[in-house]
């Protein structure tokens, strides 16, 4: 702004709060801005805006408590100095933020609050009439002496310094060319002084008070100066470059600043990173790095984007912990012990982890490979992860994979590029701090590939341990040792793991819970855990096995427990809410007084004492503790139930038959379903399917074709030639998710064999196996998920291929108890057990007899 002519500031202005200094009307500040509010105004205001209106701000300092800054807007200093955004700098590390460079124009007082979300907005007054510094003349008879006496003094200080360095010179041009009313503040700016200083200086409104109040300030300095140049006469030029000036307070909005002059950069804080580096145990190669980025940084001018880049990167480089980790305290009877605590059920994979801590144990460096989880969702992979860095005493991070599609993400970016970040390996470290952590890599299995390289490749190289002692990220641009790491993998499926990558890996399959199991974990767990979330204790309420089974049953159909906790969740809040509004009203009467006649005190239990929640009725009323959650308060806090055992009613019509699915997710029972019609002997195949599905349903229809005389099937027609004008359709419901994989075969075959026989497949038996054109039934995966989905959806006989007799044994005794198993080596077994009375091959002269 030219001081020439006067300046009228909008009415209303936008606040901004600064904590870090205190903007004097004619000087500028660099202002970093990291506050949600503030960081809304910069957004909203200063990005979007388009006029020169939109880059006035009104700068408050914020005298209270910096980390009250938060939520409520703290109580404002009245006055304040609108200021014009100058530049604005966005960075994201360490955390998302804005530099601001801002230059005051002139003082302001709030005279009304007009909005304090999402940034405060004011009705103000200004203060300075700007209109008075184009007449000199008036000002100065009017101040006379006094500004006279500043001057003197801000010439004597000047003059102090090294003329030599031309922000000298220029600033004792200056003292010459401004009105002599500016330079209060703008001394007060450049000099020594406290924040605290600053703030009186501001809030001098009237002028003849402001120059008395920096007078003081000024000799002080001069003093100072006079004390310093005496006691280090021999260096003196050093001196005075270090001492008088704040170089990066500058003034820029007179007209004859030149734009080098702002660009200084700040001193200070270089020498201290300089010295932090130093000291810092980096590597050598990053010392050299860091030491030759700091020697550019020192010529840089502070404005320059390149500038918060290199600053960036060092205080990065300076955090990072080279040589910081944490010791490692392993005891196995320990372990042993927290991970029982910590987990119930899930023996193999405990046992498994068990035995690579103890080879820890013995052999410290150990390169062993990485351990991967494989299992459906909420079984406890990601807990078991986070027990194992609490057993060995170390930091955990969690890298979650899913959808990186670019090995930037964890390789970081060139910092050649706008924006560039280091990659997430080196991320995570700066945020454990130390060198030695467990890292869960969670979801490797849902990596990506994209253009931008693919980020497997980049992970193999994190996790081989011949390679990741010299992990380099590109944005560090030296090799970091990540030998001390932890890596711990978490993957729904093998299946979509890069081969590369399973083979660094040791797979250790978490298979889903049975009923039992979920019952289990749910009172020992998920119970205690949902009700210290919710402040709640077990006096207050009371989950009885019974209701859990039902919310498993009827409410979750899953392999884990994820869905579980969040059901306990929404029931705790219930209660939640029941408790808080009977402490409330805990001075009502009684519940004999009011309840009485409500009908839905049917489902109270016999004893009478606790209370349910679904007594809706009885809100008025405080509850009795503890609020038992029996069905019906179920379904009042849950709804409906979401999954009835519906498998009879499926069943009841021929060409039904239920198969079992393995799916990422855990196991699945699956209807297959088929209708026949006349047609030209097609066979249609529809919800999904992958390939090798649609050659299990040619290969179960070539089949039965075969075999169609042996059992007696027709079409409708009459004809043993099953597809003798007539079309078939196979559908296969939930079509929303892919099918595929050959074991669906035996169910295909059974179903078909239901359509031309026109008996019913018997309700409770799901099936799975793969079948040849022979006729026979070979062995499938995934057998245990298979089985425990089909003792969750309540079938009893699972018809299973002979060989996978094996798989049977890791299947836990209480649901082996529940169910039988048919073996079947081939299709005729199959078909035998799968209808009620048999499938029995009919002998060809009765049936041939009864047709003439
Ligand atoms: P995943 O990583 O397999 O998807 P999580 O580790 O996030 O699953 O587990 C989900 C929740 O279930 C966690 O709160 C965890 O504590 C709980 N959980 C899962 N399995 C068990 C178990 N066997 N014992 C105790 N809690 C469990």
């Amino acid at each position: 702004m030219a001081a020439g002519s006067a300046i009228q500031i909008p009415s209303r202005l936008p606040l901004l709060l600064t904590h870090e200094g205190v903007l004097l009307p004619g000087s500028t500040m660099r202002t970093s801005v990291d506050s949600p509010r503030n960081m809304q105004l910069v957004r909203s205001r200063l990005l979007k805006g388009t006029s020169l209106r939109s880059t006035i701000i009104g700068v408050i300092p914020n005298t209270s408590d910096p980390t009250s800054d938060c939520d409520d807007l703290p109580s404002l200093h009245r006055i304040g100095t609108a200021a014009l955004a100058v530049q604005v700098v966005g960075s994201n590390w360490p955390k998302p933020h804005y530099t601001l460079l801002v230059t005051g124009l002139c003082r302001f007082q709030i005279l009304q609050l007009l909005k304090e979300k999402p940034y405060p907005v004011a009705e103000v007054e200004q203060l300075d009439r700007l209109e008075q510094f184009t007449n000199q003349h008036k000002s100065e008879e009017e101040l006379g002496e006094l500004s006279e006496q500043f001057y003197k003094y801000a010439v004597q200080l000047v003059e102090m310094l090294d003329m030599s360095v031309p922000a000298v010179a220029k600033l004792r041009r200056l003292l010459d060319n401004l009105p002599r009313e500016a330079l209060p503040d703008i001394l007060t700016s450049i000099i020594r002084t406290s924040n605290q200083e600053k703030l009186q200086i501001l809030d001098a409104v009237r002028l003849e008070e402001r120059f008395k109040m920096t007078i003081p300030l000024l000799v002080r300095q001069i003093e100072g100066l006079k004390l310093l140049q005496k006691t280090r006469k021999p260096k003196q030029d050093d001196d005075k470059r270090v001492v008088a000036i704040r170089p990066n307070r500058r003034i820029n909005h007179i007209p004859s600043t030149t734009e080098d002059e702002e660009e200084e950069e700040d001193h200070d804080d270089v020498v201290m990173l300089e010295k932090k580096i130093r000291t810092s145990s980096m590597s050598e190669q990053a010392l050299k790095v860091c030491l030759k980025e700091i020697k550019r940084l020192k010529k840089m001018p502070q404005s320059m984007p390149e500038y918060a880049l290199t600053r960036n990167y060092l205080e990065l480089m300076v955090e990072l912990p080279w040589n910081k980790s944490t010791k490692d305290r392993l005891e196995i009877r320990a372990a042993r012990i927290l991970l029982d605590n910590d987990h119930y059920a899930m023996e193999k994979l405990k046992k498994r982890v068990l035995e690579y801590l103890a080879v820890r144990q013995l052999k410290n460096n150990l390169k062993g490979p990485i351990l991967c989880f494989v299992g459906p969702p909420g079984v406890g992979k990601t807990s078991v992860g986070r027990s194992i860095a609490k057993t060995l005493g170390r930091e955990f991070h969690r890298i979650a994979l899913g959808g990186v599609c670019d090995q930037s993400d964890i390789r970081g970016h060139r910092r050649t590029y706008v924006g560039s970040m280091p990659g997430r390996i080196i991320n995570g470290l700066k945020t454990v701090g130390v060198n030695n952590p467990v890292f869960l890599l969670d979801e490797v299995d849902k990596l990506g590939k994209s253009l931008q390289g693919d980020p497997a490749a980049a992970l193999l190289e994190v996790l081989d341990p011949e390679q990741n002692h010299s992990f380099t990220d590109h944005y560090l641009n030296v090799a970091f040792d990540l030998s001390q790491v932890l890596f711990i993998a978490t993957a729904n499926t093998t299946a979509t793991i890069p081969p590369a990558l399973l083979d660094r890996m040791e797979i250790i399959q978490v298979p889903g819970y049975t009923q039992e199991e979920k019952i289990e974990i749910a009172h020992r767990h998920l119970i205690p855990k949902q009700l210290e979330q919710h402040g709640l204790t077990p006096q207050q309420i009371q989950i009885p096995q019974v209701t859990t089974l039902d919310i498993i049953t009827r409410y979750t159909r899953e392999a884990g427990v994820r869905s579980l906790d969040r059901k306990l969740g929404a029931i705790c809040r219930a209660v939640a809410v029941k408790v808080a509004e009977g402490q409330h009203k805990e001075t009502k009467p009684d519940r004999a007084e009011v309840g009485e006649g409500e009908d839905c005190k049917e489902h109270v239990t016999e004893d009478a004492k606790p209370e349910s929640i679904s007594d809706t009725a009885d809100l008025a009323l405080p509850p009795e503790m503890p609020i038992l959650i029996d069905f019906h308060a179920l379904k009042d806090i849950l709804g409906p139930p979401m999954y009835e055992m519906e498998v009879s009613e499926r069943l009841s019509q021929p060409g039904v038959a239920i198969g079992l699915a393995w799916t990422p997710l855990g196991g699945e029972i699956m209807f297959v379903e088929a209708s026949r019609m006349d047609g030209e002997g097609q066979l249609t195949l529809t919800g999904q399917l992958g390939d090798v599905m649609k050659e299990s349903a040619h290969l179960a229809i070539s089949w039965l074709r075969s075999n169609a005389k042996r059992y007696q099937l027709t079409n409708a027609s009459g004809s043993f030639d099953l597809l003798d004008n007539t079309d078939i359709h196979l559908h296969f419901p939930a079509g929303a998710v892919t099918k595929d994989g050959p074991s669906a075969g035996v169910t295909i075959v059974t179903c078909l064999a239901s359509l031309f026989s026109g008996r019913l497949v018997c309700s409770d038996v799901a099936m799975t196996g793969e079948i040849t054109l022979r006729g026979l039934v070979l062995p499938v995966g995934g057998i245990k998920d298979k089985v425990l989905a089909a003792h969750r959806a309540g079938l009893k006989r699972i018809i299973i291929p002979q060989r996978n007799e094996k798989d049977l044994e890791e299947i836990a005794v209480n649901v082996r108890q529940d169910l039988t198993f048919v073996l079947a080596s081939c299709l005729d077994e199959v078909l035998n057990a799968a209808f009620d009375g048999g499938f029995a091959v009919k002998p060809r002269v009765e049936r041939l007899n009864s047709k003439l």
